[in-house]
């Protein structure tokens, strides 16, 4: 599997219904970008899906 479908799987199970803020729950994110944090536009909270490198080396089938 490799590392952006890995990301994208976080993803849908973090965010089934899309991405949300984490510290205020908007769904108005900015700068959805693989390896990039995300950033909310409501508060400007920043968050990541996966922290550090998870998906190195992992097997999630
Ligand atoms: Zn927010």
């Amino acid at each position: 599997m490799s590392e952006p479908m890995c990301l994208k799987r976080l993803i849908d199970v973090r965010w089934p219904r899309g991405v949300i803020c984490s510290a205020c729950g908007s769904s108005n994110i900015g700068n959805i970008e693989t390896r990039k944090p995300y950033q909310c536009k409501e508060c400007r909270h920043q968050f990541t899906p996966i922290s550090g490198t998870i998906c190195h080396g992992a097997h999630l089938d």
